[in-house]
């Protein structure tokens, strides 16, 4: 896996990143489904390349857990 820490499209480590992100915000889609619970919101983790302004998003570590529990998500094949 290619770390986290460096721009898989220019290669720069001058990275920004913000990890209290909603998956699901009031007016916007839901952008992982079944992962919400009762008393939690999804969480998403965002890196941000300050050279090239590519943006990747990683679902939170709990939110990823709930995601293989609830199990509405398909493997890609
Ligand atoms: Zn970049």
């Amino acid at each position: 896996m290619a770390s986290q820490k460096s721009c898989p499209e220019c290669g720069s480590n001058d990275l920004l990143t913000h990890s209290d992100i909603s998956a699901r915000g009031g007016y916007g889609p839901d952008l992982l489904p079944g992962s919400s619970g009762l008393f939690t919101s999804p969480k998403l983790r965002a890196v941000v390349c300050k050279d090239c302004g590519l943006i990747r998003y990683y679902a939170a570590k709990e939110t990823l857990q709930k995601l293989i529990e609830k199990g509405q998500w398909n493997r890609l094949l």
